[in-house]
């Protein structure tokens, strides 16, 4: 990992600490989750850093925030990259179902937003409160992670900058993935609001499905694929307290924006006990994605059970990377700055994640939670400082 930080530079003229010092440091303060760079700075006399940055010392605060300011993204996004080739070629990532299909899950992320802290790279938006109409400000992103077996994989973010809209930033992310990653993913799964034509074409154009969520927006595709619902006996499937009816079609043509496309719908019913009443109550979630992906790939069953993971980015990712990786703490505001820490948090969660899935036995791995492991982490560089107080 040290070799590929000495790539990673910034646009100071004469700098004193080199680059590679500041990411490490911050890298370390990710991987032991403490989400401030002061709390970093107390570890100052931890012998841990004379062997992590050779030549030099770990970085004060304000060092570390000025740097991330003139950081080149670029070489953060190389390491990540380094990171997934690695796994890749290590036989470590697997897909989810059969011996490809790889998936890639986008989606949008708002990292920090204020009424009063802005830069000139803030979006911008009018919000009623009870004292009348305020301007806040925030920063917005989409992150791209590969679904793999037993994990996600963060590759790369893209900001949204002033003016553009939420599609238009995934398209550029998407183009640097194609070129990066060509061979990493075989299908792009996204949400409601990427059902549009030019998100679809940039996918299928270069050879990738693509699988999203079917919302009001596509009201023509919902009421034809309904219409045909209705005349269509569905695939049924009945558990314990959940039934499933299922219903997929091909060759859809209400989408001439487009071209042909395929709808999936699943209808779950649960009957659930109420512990106040006792009376049973069932609860109906009802879902439609249209996608380019054909039955022949992937059979509606083993589609829908795919077209769910699409949470996984919010639930393993977005969720874990706010609550225990401080992802959305504002330690400069800057654009390149959000972007470099940011990157450097996904760096860090790969890392974790890639020791957690290789390194440990699975005994290990159900004796202890991956918080705990991030403690123990975190403890070690506390512990070193000790022992070496107490050495002469
Ligand atoms: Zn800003």
């Amino acid at each position: 990992m040290k070799a590929h930080l000495q790539g990673v530079t910034d646009t100071r003229l004469r700098p004193r600490i080199k680059t590679q010092a500041v990411v490490g440091s911050a890298l370390v303060m990710e991987l032991a989750q403490m989400g401030s760079l002061n709390a970093l700075s107390q570890t100052e006399g931890n012998c841990f850093w004379k062997e992590w940055i050779t030549d030099s010392v770990l970085p004060s605060a304000d060092t570390i925030g000025r740097v991330f300011n003139r950081i080149d993204v670029c070489a953060l996004r190389l390491i990540l990259k380094h990171v997934y080739s690695r796994l890749k070629r290590n036989k470590a990532l697997r897909p989810l179902f059969g011996d490809r299909l790889f998936a890639v899950i986008i989606d949008g992320h708002e990292s920090s937003a204020s009424y009063l802290r802005c830069c000139p790279d803030c979006l911008q938006r009018e919000i009623k409160t009870a004292s009348g109409i305020k301007i806040q400000y925030y920063h917005r992103h989409v992150t791209a992670v590969l679904l793999c077996e037993g994990f996600i994989l963060p590759l790369d973010l893209e900001m949204q900058r002033p003016g553009e809209d939420e599609v238009a930033v995934a398209i550029r992310l998407l183009e640097r993935l194609f070129l990066e990653y060509p061979r990493a993913f075989d299908m792009v799964m996204a949400d409601g609001l990427y059902a549009r034509a030019p998100f679809f074409k940039k996918v299928v154009a270069h050879g990738k499905h693509v699988i999203a969520v079917l919302k009001d927006d596509r009201r023509d595709l919902i009421c034809d694929a309904m219409g045909i619902f209705t005349q269509e006996q569905p695939m049924v499937v009945r558990e314990k307290c959940r039934t499933r009816q299922y219903w997929d079609v091909e060759q859809m043509t209400s989408w001439p924006q487009f071209g042909n496309v395929r709808v999936v719908r699943s209808l779950e019913t649960t009957a659930r006990k109420q512990q106040k009443t006792g009376k049973e109550e069932e609860s109906v979630s009802d879902w439609m994605w249209v996608t380019t992906l054909p039955k022949t790939l992937l059979g509606t069953e083993a589609f829908i059970e795919m077209a769910h993971k699409r949470w996984d980015i919010e639930n393993k990712g977005f969720n874990e990377l706010v609550t225990y990786w401080h992802a959305d703490h504002l330690y400069t505001h800057t654009r390149t700055a959000i972007e470099g820490f940011w990157l450097t948090t996904l760096l860090a969660y790969n890392l974790f994640h890639a020791f957690i899935n290789g390194n440990l036995k699975p005994v290990i791995r159900a004796m202890y939670t991956k918080a705990f492991i991030a403690r123990a982490l975190a403890q070690e560089l506390c512990c070193l400082k000790k022992r070496r107080n107490r050495s002469p």
